[in-house]
C-alpha cells in the first residue's frame, strides 16, 4: 500500500511533542513492512535553517481561497529510512519564529495556514502519487478528511481514497470563527452542530472526527477515555458516536534514538545487565543543572515536559514545600506556558540545593535527564499516550505516574516483587505525594530498587507491533471504501 502521513511535527525537523516522534518513527517501520509511505510536513522556518536549496519538485501549487490566491511550492526532502519526505514551502504562512503560536498566544491565521498545509497535501498527491490511503494527523491536518468529502467529493481519483486520522491529543482541537467556512471555500451545510460547528464555532478536530474513514488514538486507554465527559473534552458524543471506528494504539519507542546501550547523548552506555554506566550519567545530569556532589542516598527526581495545565504542574506546586522536606533533588527541562515557567523559575529560587529547573527545549539534555535521573515524574491530568514514562522504563529510571491514558497501559504498580514503576488515581496533591513517597521508601532498598529499574529496562515498546495494528486499520479502510 501506498500511505500518505500528513502531520504539522516530524523528527528531525520540527517537533514539540510526541506527534512529531510518532510521525518519524512510524513510517519506516511500516516500509520495512513493504509498504510505501510519502510524508508530507510545512516547510517552517526552523526546517529552512536544517534543510536549505532543496530540489524543488512542485514549482507552483494554487491554493483558493474566497477573495485570494496563495501559492505553495512543493520541496523534496529526500529518502530518509525509506520514506520520501516533502516539504510544504509558503513563507507568508510558515516562515515565523513559532510553529503554532507566540508566547502570548495562537496564529490567529491557523486555519489558513494549516488549511494551505492540508490542501497543498491532497493537490501534490494529485501529481507526485495519489496513495490508496491518507494518514492525517491531529486538528493541524484535520481539513484533509474534512476537504476529501467536501470540496473534492465530486474528484473521481479521491472520493475513492479513505482517510485514517490519528488524534494525539483532544485537548487541541483548533477552534476558528465560523467566517473560515467560506474562507476555506467549505460549504456552510457543514457548518452544523452534527459536523463541524461547536458553540458557534468551527472546530477542526470535530470536522476530523466526522469525516475520516477511521480514527485511531494514542493508547487504549485514552481510546476509552475520550469517550467520557471527564476527557472528550466536549468531543465524547462524536467519540462515543464513531466508536466502532476508533482504535487505540500505544505509541511505539524508536530504540535508535532512546536506549541507554547506544545513546549519543549521555555520559556512559548501561543496559540491565550492567548498570554501572547508569551511575555516571547521573553524576553528568547533576553536574548540567550545577548540582555537584549530590551523595548517592538522595533520589534524583527528573521532569522533561512540556510545561503546560495537562502535565500536573499545579500538583508538583502544590506539593513542593513537602517534598523538599525529603532527601531529594528534583531536575527539571521544559518550556511552555508562561504561567508554569514562571511558577518552575520561583520554585527554583526558593529551594535552590532542592530545586533546578532549566527552561529551555534540548533534546540533548533530555536525554540526560532520562538517564541521570533514579525516577521521573509524570502527574499528568490526562496522557493520551506518553512516550517519557516508556523511555524512563527503558533507562532504568522508575516512573511515578498517575494512572491515565498511555501512563495507565505501561506503568504498574511494585508490589510483592512486581511492576515497574508507582501509580496514583486520583488528580489531587495527596495522592501524588504519597506515590512519591512510596517511591522515595522503595529506593532505599537498593535490592529491590535495582529489580524494578531492570522489570522496566526489559520491557519492550518497540514499533513492530504498533506499526502492524496501524497496517491492519488501513487495509481495513480500503477495503470499505471499495
Ligand atoms: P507530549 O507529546 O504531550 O508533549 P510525550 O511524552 O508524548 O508528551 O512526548 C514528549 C516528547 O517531547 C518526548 O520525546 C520528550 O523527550 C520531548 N520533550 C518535551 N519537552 C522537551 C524539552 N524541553 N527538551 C527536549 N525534549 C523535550
Amino acid at each position: 500500500m501506498h500511505i500518505v502521513f500528513a502531520a504539522s511535527e516530524c523528527v528531525p525537523w520540527a517537533k514539540t511533542g510526541g506527534l512529531a516522534d510518532v510521525v518519524g518513527a512510524l513510517p519506516p517501520v511500516l516500509v520495512r513492512m513493504g509498504h510505501r509511505v510519502t510524508t508530507f510536513v510545512p516547510y517552517y522556518r526552523q526546517v529552512a535553517k536544517k534543510l536549505s536549496d532543496l530540489p524543488v519538485v512542485i514549482p507552483s501549487l494554487t491554493m483558493p481561497y474566497t477573495y485570494y490566491q496563495r501559492y505553495a511550492r512543493v520541496l523534496d526532502g529526500g529518502v530518509h529510512e525509506g520514506v520520501q519526505i516533502y516539504f510544504i514551502d509558503c513563507p507568508e504562512m510558515f516562515d515565523r519564529e513559532n510553529f503554532y503560536a507566540t508566547p502570548s498566544g495562537d496564529y490567529p491565521d491557523n486555519w489558513e495556514r494549516f488549511g494551505l498545509f492540508s490542501r497543498a497535501v491532497i493537490e501534490a498527491s494529485k501529481i507526485l502519487g495519489v496513495p490508496d490511503v491518507f494518514h492525517a494527523h491531529d486538528w493541524q491536518a484535520a481539513l484533509i478528511p474534512i476537504f476529501l468529502r467536501s470540496i473534492y467529493f465530486f474528484d473521481p481519483v479521491l472520493r475513492r481514497v479513505p482517510c485514517v486520522f490519528t488524534i494525539h491529543n483532544a485537548g487541541y482541537q483548533g477552534w476558528f470563527p465560523s467566517s473560515i467556512m467560506p474562507r476555506l471555500l467549505l460549504p456552510w451545510d457543514m457548518f452544523t452542530m452534527d459536523k463541524l460547528e461547536m458553540y458557534d464555532q468551527v472546530n477542526l478536530l470535530k470536522g476530523g472526527l466526522v469525516y475520516a474513514d477511521a480514527l485511531t488514538t494514542v493508547s487504549r486507554r485514552y481510546a476509552e477515555e475520550i469517550q467520557t465527559s471527564e476527557f472528550g473534552n466536549g468531543l465524547d458524543a462524536i467519540f462515543r458516536r464513531r466508536s466502532a471506528d476508533l482504535f487505540g494504539i500505544l505509541n511505539g519507542v524508536d530504540y535508535e534514538e532512546w536506549d541507554p546501550a547506544q545513546d549519543k547523548h549521555i555520559a556512559a552506555h548501561y543496559s540491565a545487565d550492567n548498570l554501572k554506566g547508569k551511575k555516571e550519567c547521573r553524576r553528568d545530569l547533576l553536574h548540567a543543572f550545577g548540582m555537584d556532589g549530590v551523595d548517592d542516598k538522595t533520589a534524583v527526581l527528573g521532569i522533561v515536559s512540556r510545561f503546560a495545565t495537562q502535565k500536573g504542574f499545579d500538583l508538583l506546586a502544590a506539593i513542593i514545600h513537602d517534598l523538599v522536606q525529603d532527601d531529594i533533588v528534583l531536575l527539571a527541562l521544559g518550556t511552555g506556558e508562561e504561567y508554569y515557567e514562571r511558577l518552575l523559575g520561583e520554585l527554583a529560587l526558593r529551594y535552590p540545593d532542592k530545586v533546578r529547573v532549566q527552561v529551555r527545549y534540548d533534546n540533548t539534555m533530555a536525554h540526560k535527564v532520562e538517564a541521570g535521573s533514579d525516577i521521573f515524574l509524570m502527574p499528568s491530568r490526562y496522557e493520551p499516550s506518553g512516550l517519557n514514562q516508556m523511555y524512563s522504563l527503558r533507562y532504568g529510571t522508575v516512573p511515578v505516574v498517575r494512572s491515565t491514558g498511555g501512563l495507565e497501559d505501561t506503568v504498574y504498580e511494585e508490589h510483592d516483587g512486581e511492576g515497574n514503576g508507582f501509580k496514583f488515581h486520583g488528580y489531587n496533591p495527596l495522592d501524588f505525594l504519597d506515590a512519591i513517597r512510596r517511591a522515595l521508601a522503595t529506593f532505599q532498598n537498593k535490592e529491590q530498587w535495582e529489580e524494578i529499574m531492570k522489570r522496566g529496562m526489559e520491557e519492550d515498546f518497540s514499533w513492530d507491533k504498533p506499526a502492524e495494528e496501524y497496517a491492519k486499520i488501513y487495509e481495513r479502510v480500503v477495503a470499505n471504501r471499495t
